[in-house]
């Protein structure tokens, strides 16, 4: 009989996932877990069966843009394939931004709604990008206190009627730098303002902070990656024409991307970018040519303004990364089960098995630390947090995205060596995998630029540090002393390279190495609390970074 291979196969993503279940049984009280429940086995049925045969018969279509129409009218339409106009309904139906603010569980909402991201991320293609942007609009624009924005937009952004259901852009990147988005050269005028003189300008840009916030704006500029080009909203950066340099000089801006007639106001769509992954997200450039625009929240500190966004989605995007790689560790196993070689299936070879053990044991890591930052993002939120936990928020919330997203990129790698050639070949659905991780580590943040956000976010005496040291303390208080020296070691090495740095002048260039080790001896502390058998794999992998 000819040979023939068996491929992998996803089963519900809820009920085959232990982790995901002993984690909302530890956290959640029993009456939310109760309640929340039926929503995620449904959405695990969903993510293991439609969507994910959806996603592999949708794998060659792209985004399209058509910028004329036959008459010579510019149009600059975008269709997008059918998974993720799929995904956009039942992301609306299912409450994946809804879930959020709805607050049906207090301060576990948010943890309910990352569990039904974690499920659904993996089979929608990176359809999480616009949600993420979604939902942090949302929490901007609540935050801002502008009263028309928030009755204007919010309730689109945060409805379950797909009819209803508004995504938003986040337009920060420009040709100057996306790191560095104070180089921004876009520029904000007011409205029937156009003419006055550049002296005017500069006596008007004195007195704009206190009059012109209720005002209409016009921008002009180019955004140089702005995704989910779709979007009905975006908010986006400009500078007010005389407003001093740097990023303190630009506002953040709220805009509607088209009028009644569907017709874009006065933005052109340049292309979409050609990109290694994330190929389902159109990511465009766009010419603002006098895009009308309000101001969220003044006419200064736009970057100081935008955070509220930035938090989510960074939050989105540690989740999304521990989605991908349970996604790559299921289908392994699987294949582990049907693959055989040397005589036996791999998953009975013990280098096989400890390989997949270590994808597990990251992946269960980055899992508990996504998950640990949405706990205090839900308890911020609902205002139930203390002073402490609020700094531990603002160091854990870089330190997060940056190590969730790099242990992405190796676990979705392994992966693919974990099939051997047929993880090499696209039709298996499997490279997709790595390129869509290989963005999470660049956008919303590369690791350098989050490295240094963490030591900033230190705070005075560095007190957050303390507070992280006291959180793992707890993490670890009922495991074994071996596992608790490696995170008691490993925070004590942090801490006197810290001291040593800043009298070297060396705390720069080791910024990387230090928010790594925090980051990873965090996700060891929380294995430990979590009780999980995945902690002493994870700490064979090694969680100190320094190595000075
Ligand atoms: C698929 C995709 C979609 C995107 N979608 C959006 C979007 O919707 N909206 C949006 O605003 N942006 C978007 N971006 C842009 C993204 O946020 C930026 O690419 C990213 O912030 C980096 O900015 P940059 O490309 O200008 O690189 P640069 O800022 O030029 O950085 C280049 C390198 O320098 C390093 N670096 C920078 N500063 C320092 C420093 N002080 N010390 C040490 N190293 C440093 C960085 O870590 C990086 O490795 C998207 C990008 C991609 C790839």
């Amino acid at each position: 009989m000819v040979f023939q291979q068996q491929p992998p196969t996803l089963g519900n993503q809820y009920l085959d996932d232990p982790a995901l279940q002993s984690y909302l049984k530890r956290v959640l009280p029993p009456d939310v877990l109760r309640e929340v429940e039926p929503e995620l086995i449904e959405m695990g049925r969903l993510a293991g069966g439609e969507l994910y045969q959806m996603q592999l018969a949708d794998r060659l279509n792209e985004p399209r843009l058509t910028q004329w129409d036959p008459w010579g009218n510019r149009i600059d339409h975008i269709e997008v394939t059918p998974l993720w106009r799929t995904a956009e309904k039942i992301a609306a139906e299912h409450g994946l931004v809804a879930a959020a603010y709805e607050q049906k569980h207090g301060r576990f909402s948010r943890v309910h709604q990352c569990a039904l991201a974690y499920l659904f991320t993996p089979s929608t293609d990176i359809y999480s990008c616009p949600l993420a942007m979604t939902d942090g609009a949302a929490r901007t624009l609540l935050s801002s206190g502008n009263q028309s924005l928030i009755e204007r937009a919010v309730p689109h952004l945060t409805t379950r009627d797909p009819n209803q259901f508004w995504t938003s852009g986040q337009w920060m990147t420009e040709l100057t730098g996306g790191s560095d988005v104070g180089l921004s050269e876009t520029i904000a005028r007011p409205e029937n303002d156009a003419q006055i003189t550049q002296s005017d300008r500069q006596t008007r840009a004195e007195t704009w902070a206190s009059e012109d916030v209720t005002r209409n704006w016009l921008l002009f500029g180019r955004k140089w990656f702005t995704s989910a080009a779709t979007s009905q909203i975006a908010l986006t950066l400009a500078r007010p024409e005389g407003s001093p340099p740097g990023g303190r000089g630009l506002a953040l801006f709220y805009l509607e991307m088209r009028d009644a007639h569907g017709q874009l106001r006065n933005i052109r769509i340049e292309r979409l970018k050609d990109k290694l992954g994330t190929r389902k997200v159109p990511t465009a450039e766009l010419t603002l040519d006098g895009a009308p625009a309000q101001l969220v929240l003044g006419t200064t500190d736009g970057v100081k303004n935008i955070t509220p966004l930035l938090n989510i989605t960074r939050l989105w995007n540690g989740i999304s990364a521990a989605a991908l790689m349970r996604r790559s560790v299921a289908l392994a196993v699987d294949y582990a089960r049907k693959r055989t070689a040397f005589g036996a299936p791999l998953a009975e070879k013990p280098l096989h098995r400890d390989t997949l053990e270590g994808m597990q044991a990251e992946s269960e890591a980055a899992f508990q630390f996504a998950f640990f930052v949405a706990e205090l993002t839900g308890r911020a939120e609902t205002n139930e947090i203390s002073e402490d936990e609020s700094m531990l928020l603002r160091l854990l919330t870089p330190l997060m995205k940056l190590t969730t997203a790099r242990q992405a990129v190796a676990v979705t790698s392994e992966a693919l060596e974990a099939f051997g050639g047929a993880g090499y070949i696209e039709d298996t659905g499997l490279p997709v995998l790595l390129r869509d991780a290989q963005v999470l580590p660049i956008w919303e943040g590369t690791t350098n630029v989050l490295a240094l956000d963490a030591l900033r976010a230190l705070g005075p005496d560095d007190r957050a540090l303390q507070v992280l040291k006291d959180e793992a303390g707890r993490s670890i208080a009922n495991v074994d002393g071996e596992l608790a020296s490696v995170v008691r070691n490993a925070l004590a090495h942090a801490e006197s390279w810290l001291i040593a740095a800043r009298k070297s002048g060396e705390l720069e260039a080791g910024a990387r190495r230090f928010a790594l080790t925090l980051g990873r001896t965090m996700e060891l502390a929380l294995l430990c609390k979590q009780g999980s058998r995945a902690a002493k794999g994870f700490a064979r992998e090694g969680v100190d970074r320094i190595w000075s």
